[in-house]
């Protein structure tokens, strides 16, 4: 096909930012944010919120204004801290959305340039081609067999053809599934169609993931829980003719602070800083579920070149026929010699090579000196063409003009490519491509002096041991050839196989190692060929014999055998997109959760099956990122695996601080539970309680969603998909923390109160062993492995300083003398300290010595 050439200047970069200005930015902002003064609102929403403000109300009337002030206060500084949660959230989530942005090639000023698609205005004159996102609506100028992918406006999944005459309209968001075309921008932002269809929102998913889904229910239930409990207790109080009020006080005050109402915003907190925290490492999550699901992987398939290498490609040998050529030098420095035997070669042979590789190529390579002698290489293309020009360019020898007629493109199918050039009124037809595409095709071969041989079986023989040999080295070998004036892929002269090598990127063993560590098989998936493909994976340790190594096309076999030796092969090679779904497709039937990478269109269907699609972001199309659930800014396999190592934290946090408010929670209800069981006076008052709740509760549960990770996260196997949260034994650690809790807040009550039969001094010791024992318990949550004394109270800082702000705030109710008046609390001796450091002290130690023999 040919390349579109485009003779319109396109608008100046004066007209553009007039046009801006008047048009607004491309841009669909549909304002679905919550309103500052909702999100504010809805903390004081909550029933029970309503409830214990108009009791409180009530009593403000009767007379215990003091009472009723405090308890105000306290409702409206949980209903900040509520909104400052919630607040975080939203604003978190929001700023993930500004990370996803798409470049569009346009024409301004006469020249092509690539800008933020945000600054596409009407006028514009914009080129698109296969992967690319159409960034605007417009109207076709120039189309080369374009065909669109509608789907998102019209639900037709089949693409549709478009063309300068017919239908030459082409709108915002769909995709380029072949082809090229030229277009000059219509409408632009919310005038567009797919601005006046708002469902296309936003880029990232606002849906509750799996795990908020199954909170919000366990929430509910919790909830139910609580309140009943809280009934029983009321109930209780009152047959043992305990004050109506006072006790429906407590109970309300007791809901408020069992409902753990803060967790779904501290979970959406958690999930989108982690993003956050991704995106500085390069991982870019487009769907918050993704997170949850990254901890769960356990085979991660990737791509060879770009993703494990550096796609920095260098051509070191040449085989012909009869000889083998060395070409010294490294990356796109282009000195270096082109030997034979250790003496430069120059030929009529190696001038066709050249040639082959010069003209059957679509990048450009341009070498600029600058001043102080530097030099700076300007490259724009694949890699591997671009290896072809930096050799020709070692080559230096002028090769004449060569006009092109036609091309046809690489793609990863038939994985060849060829062009159709005319020189001085003859025609030339060079192609390259992977050898088995090629040697078929071949019926003559060149020798060194440019002379035209029929290709023998014995020949081809040499060449496939040759190949064989340039793979086994881990090069990439290309097959080039040639014919002269005709355009039939059929019956062509063989030049010589390139050979070229594309080294490992840094860190990525190290990383391929992690990932075996932690029960993560990494699959290799390449076009190259079988030998290339073991080369490079044998020296990352993706595989260890040549046996478990497969080729794509046993996928084009009985399909019901695929799953019989899946497990086998850790490398695919010679692999076209499409046997890449079925290698998806197979891995999830046995129940694997799989992480596919891909560049190209063709992979979208796979990138889409698997249940972590990756795309790559400097060499990936508009498609594959649209449909990923992961895009890699730097395209590097290390950096998925810091992702999932980020997934795993992040989870892990997850549960710490559901462990912690829990166990809390189920403390402070269990105190006052049992203390009705035993007909003893309530050992906290409501606003005690409430007091409690807003100290322990708030900072140090939301400090725990940033714990550092326990040493061994990556030795660990991935955790399987339906897991619980409250796996491993959580769910009881949490009751049985609870319950002792809430034993030694009683234990701590009730000796005092039976020595000295003074309640307020009994409950001051009981308000402040419940708080103690929590924010202790609040350290211990930083570790699922560790005990209290083998704890780090600085491993997470701000849980520490968290603590000192909540531990300051309950000494100064204790401490000092007005507020002790108002929440009726008792300085206390030294005696009833070690009482209260004794009951408080006691659950930690307690679990700690259990766990030590549980093991
Ligand atoms: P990986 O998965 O390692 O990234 P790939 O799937 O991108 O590899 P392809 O680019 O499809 O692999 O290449 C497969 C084969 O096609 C190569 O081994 C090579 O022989 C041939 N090939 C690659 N690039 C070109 C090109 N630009 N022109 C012609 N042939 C090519």
């Amino acid at each position: 096909m040919e390349s579109i050439i485009v003779k319109n200047k396109g608008l100046s970069e004066d007209e553009a930012n007039k046009r801006i200005d008047k048009f607004g930015l491309n841009d669909i902002n549909i304002n679905n944010k919550k309103k500052v003064y909702n999100i504010l609102l809805d903390q004081f929403k909550d029933i029970l919120i309503i409830i214990l403000a108009i009791s409180t109300a009530i009593s403000f009337l009767l007379g215990e204004w003091l009472d009723a002030i405090v308890i105000f206060i306290i409702i409206i500084i949980n209903g900040i801290l509520g909104f400052i949660q919630e607040f975080r959230a939203e604003k978190a989530i929001e700023s993930l959305q500004s990370y996803i942005s798409y470049k569009a090639k346009v024409i301004r000023n006469g020249k092509v340039v690539d800008i933020d698609t945000k600054f596409l205005t009407i006028g514009d004159i914009v080129i698109v081609e296969e992967g690319d996102r159409i960034p605007a609506d417009g109207e076709l100028l120039q189309a080369k067999s374009l065909s669109v992918d509608e789907s998102l406006l019209t639900g037709e999944s089949v693409p549709v053809m478009k063309s300068n005459y017919d239908d030459n309209k082409v709108y915002m968001g769909t995709y380029v599934v072949s082809g090229k075309g030229v277009f000059k921008v219509t409408s632009v932002g919310l005038s567009t169609k797919m601005g006046s269809i708002a469902r296309m929102i936003s880029e990232i998913e606002q849906e509750k993931t799996p795990l908020q889904q199954r909170l919000n229910q366990f929430g509910k239930w919790l909830a139910l829980i609580c309140l009943s409990v809280c009934f029983l207790i009321v109930i209780l109080g009152i047959l043992r003719h305990q004050d109506i009020y006072e006790m429906f006080m407590i109970g309300i005050s007791l809901s408020v602070a069992a409902i753990p109402e803060g967790l779904p915003a501290v979970v959406t907190i958690t999930l989108a800083i982690g993003v956050q925290r991704m995106v500085k490492k390069n991982a870019l999550i487009r769907k918050l579920s993704s997170v949850e699901t990254l901890g769960c992987v356990d085979i991660i398939c990737t791509d060879k070149t770009g993703t494990l290498t550096e796609n920095k490609m260098t051509v070191k040998k040449i085989e012909t026929v009869s000889k083998m050529i060395e070409v010294e030098g490294n990356g796109y420095d282009v000195r270096g010699r082109i030997l034979q035997d250790g003496k430069i070669i120059k030929n009529e042979l190696l001038d066709n090579i050249v040639l082959c590789s010069k003209l059957c190529n679509n990048a450009t390579f341009e070498v600029k000196k600058e001043f102080g002698n530097k030099t700076n290489y300007i490259v724009k293309g694949d890699p591997t063409e671009i290896a072809l020009l930096v050799f020709s360019y070692k080559y230096s020898e002028r090769l004449g003009d060569f006009e092109r007629i036609d091309e046809i493109p690489f793609d990863s199918d038939k994985k060849y490519m060829a062009v159709y050039c005319k020189h001085n009124s003859e025609y030339y037809l060079f192609v390259k491509g992977a050898l088995e595409n090629l040697l078929e095709k071949c019926s003559f071969y060149m020798d060194s002096n440019g002379e035209i041989k029929e290709l023998s079986l014995y020949s081809k023989k040499i060449i496939l041991e040759k190949n064989a040999m340039l793979c086994n080295n881990a090069m990439r070998v290309l097959c080039l050839c040639m014919k002269k004036n005709s355009k039939v892929i059929d019956d062509l002269i063989f030049l010589g196989l390139v050979g070229m090598i594309d080294p490992p990127k840094r860190g990525v063993k190290v990383a391929i190692e992690r990932a075996k560590k932690a029960g993560i098989k990494t699959i290799m998936i390449t076009g190259d060929h079988k030998l290339t493909a073991y080369a490079i994976g044998k020296d990352l340790g993706i595989a260890n014999s040549f046996e478990e190594v497969a080729e794509g096309n046993i996928f084009e076999n009985d399909e019901a055998d695929y799953d019989k030796y899946i497990d086998k092969f850790n490398i695919f090679a010679r692999v076209s997109p499409k046997h890449k779904l079925k290698i998806v497709r197979t891995l999830k039937k046995k129940n694997h959760i799989v992480a596919m990478t891909g560049d190209g269109v063709n992979d979208a269907p796979a990138i889409k099956e698997s249940d972590i699609g990756i795309s790559m972001g400097l060499s990936g199309t508009d498609v594959t990122k649209n449909v990923a659930s992961m895009v890699l800014l730097d395209d590097n396999y290390s950096t998925i695996i810091s992702a999932v190592e980020e997934g795993r934290i992040i989870y892990n946090n997850i549960r710490k601080f559901i462990k912690y408010l829990l166990a809390c929670n189920i403390g402070e209800v269990f105190t006052m539970f049992l203390a009705s069981l035993l007909f003893l006076p309530l050992p906290l008052l409501p606003m005690q309680i409430l007091w409690v709740n807003l100290v322990t509760d708030g900072l140090p549960a939301a400090a725990l969603s940033v714990c550092r990770p326990d040493e061994d996260l990556m030795e660990k196997k991935p955790r399987k998909k339906d897991e619980s949260i409250f796996a491993d034994r959580l769910m009881g650690k949490i009751i049985v923390r609870g319950i002792l809790i809430g034993i030694t807040t009683l234990i701590s009550f009730y000796l005092p109160y039976k020595n000295t039969n003074n309640i307020e001094l009994s409950r001051t010791c009981a308000f402040a062993t419940l708080v103690i024992s929590q924010l202790i318990y609040a350290f211990e949550c930083t570790s699922e492995r560790r005990g209290i004394f083998e704890i780090n109270i600085f491993s997470n800082i701000y849980l520490f300083f968290a603590i000192l702000i909540s531990l300051a705030l309950f000494l100064a109710v204790i401490l000092i003398p007005s507020l002790g008046i108002i929440f009726n609390t008792y300085r206390l001796t030294r005696i009833e300290w070690i009482i209260v450091l004794a009951c408080a002290t006691t659950p930690s130690i307690f679990n700690y010595l259990i766990e030590k023999d549980v093991g």
